[in-house]
């Protein structure tokens, strides 16, 4: 804590982290003397840089840009960019942490790295996105490269973003080198790029629930946020027969006892994607119950899927939805559950699954994406999606090898953590002292 004053997001990643790994240092004495934990728990570097621009009405903009590379003692560094005005050093760093673990995670040669900057893009016009995305991309053009780092999209940063600004960056160095992921189809995107994260959501939790005996097929899903991760979980979730009853954002939920149709999703995704539309205009076209100021965690369901952001899911929360006899729940944002809903989870025997687990499906296809580029190739959106399925498998089949207790209960935080960490860990001794 005195190192990093006034990093909360950034210790308590850290505090889980260690929790898990520390019984696993102890048994391994050659890890625990070799500072690894404390060089895996420092930024290789974390880069601050002003971003300026020109509004609509002429007027100068200052905003903040970050870049923070954790680690690539696996590969190049490798993280999405988010543009929220809550975003500063300690979300980024908190995020970095997270996903240099989920990227060992995958298997894939991937180190871990976050970014972005405290722009709003609510309310800002197509050509004010555009040249904000310019501006940034000119200051980080000097810090990534395809052997370097290779960020992609997060909250506020979809494919239309990624464009603007790997444009800029491919002009700039006259190279048409992978140096974005989650780029369109028109620019050497991956097929299912889009889907990735929340179809991946999905398919580690059908791996919990088929190791606990049942399947999605006929179950209550309550999912949180309206984004991209939050749309593709209630789609995927929807192909594997369950009814998914609320969405949200950061104003208020929806609840639909009927539950998402595709054409409901259609609706959800037109008025979102592009337009800026609310979850309440969403409950207004479709005749659904809106409440604003509410998060979905009291609606009775089997399965929760928090898809929003960090600290979303608290104890009251995770309380109601143990007394409403939920079966499973898996992270399909980052950290969204706090540590104390964590425990009464843990407590009652309900198998939670982290994000640095269940959502790494994004990062493991924007690691194909660059294999493509790399190679010049193009593969079907049915070939991407096998692979994603049998990459979310084998996290699965990890996080209980490594997180099994004796009485037959998978600890999916220690079991992600502790891989993660050892995975990192060999890569970092065998480069010796550096
Ligand atoms: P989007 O920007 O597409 O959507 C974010 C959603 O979260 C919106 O519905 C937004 O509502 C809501 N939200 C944001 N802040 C808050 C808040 N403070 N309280 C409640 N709701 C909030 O982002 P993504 O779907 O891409 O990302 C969602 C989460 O998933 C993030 O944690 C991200 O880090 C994580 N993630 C994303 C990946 C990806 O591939 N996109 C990969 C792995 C993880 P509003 O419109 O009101 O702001």
């Amino acid at each position: 804590a005195r190192h990093n004053p006034g990093q909360p997001e950034f210790l308590q990643a850290v505090a889980e982290v260690v929790e898990s790994v520390w019984p696993h240092l102890a048994a391994h004495p050659r890890l625990a003397s070799s500072g690894v934990l404390e060089r895996l728990v420092e930024p290789d570097r974390a880069i601050m840089f002003r971003v300026t621009w020109v509004d609509d009405r002429g007027e100068v903009r200052v905003n903040r840009g970050f870049r923070v590379q954790h680690s690539n003692a696996l590969g190049p560094y490798k993280g999405g960019l988010r543009f929220h005005p809550g975003v500063d050093l300690s979300v980024l760093k908190f995020l970095a942490l997270e996903q240099t673990f989920k990227n060992a995670l995958t298997t894939l040669p991937l180190g871990g790295a976050k970014g972005g900057s405290d722009f709003d893009p609510k309310g800002r016009s197509p050509g004010e996105v555009m040249r904000f995305c310019q501006a940034f991309a000119i200051e980080l053009s000097r810090h990534i490269g395809a052997h370097v780092d290779v960020p992609a999209g997060d909250i506020g940063v979809g494919a239309r973003e990624i464009g603007y600004m790997a444009g800029m960056v491919r002009r700039l160095s006259n190279r048409a080198d992978c140096v974005f992921t989650g780029k369109c189809d028109a620019t050497g995107g991956s097929p299912m790029r889009p889907q990735s994260t929340g179809y991946g959501t999905v398919y580690f939790a059908a791996d919990m629930l088929e190791r606990a005996g049942a399947s999605f097929d006929g179950l209550r899903v309550a999912v949180s946020g309206a984004g991209n991760v939050a749309q593709y979980a209630i789609e995927k979730a929807m192909q594997s027969g369950a009814t998914v009853v609320t969405v949200s954002d950061s104003s208020g939920m929806v609840v639909d006892e009927e539950g998402f149709t595709p054409e409901k999703l259609a609706t959800l995704m037109d008025i979102r994607n592009g337009h800026g539309g609310r979850v309440s205009d969403y409950a207004a076209r479709v005749g659904a119950r809106y409440e604003a100021g509410r998060r979905p965690w009291s609606v009775p369901v089997d399965v929760a899927l928090p898809c929003a952001t960090e600290n979303e899911l608290d104890a009251d929360d995770a309380r109601a939805l143990v007394r409403n006899g939920v079966r499973c729940v898996a992270e399909g944002a980052n950290m969204p559950v706090t540590p104390a809903a964590a425990r009464v989870f843990e407590a009652a025997g309900v198998p939670y699954a982290p994000g640095k687990a269940s959502n790494a499906g994004g990062v493991a296809v924007s690691g194909l994406e660059m294999s493509q580029n790399a190679m010049r190739l193009a593969w079907s959106a049915d070939e991407v999606d096998a692979r994603l399925r049998r990459i979310m498998r084998g996290i699965h089949a990890t996080c209980v090898e490594h997180g099994s207790r004796g009485d037959g209960r998978v600890s999916y935080v220690d079991g992600a953590n502790i891989a993660g960490f050892v995975r990192v860990a060999d890569a970092l001794l065998a480069q010796g002292v550096c």
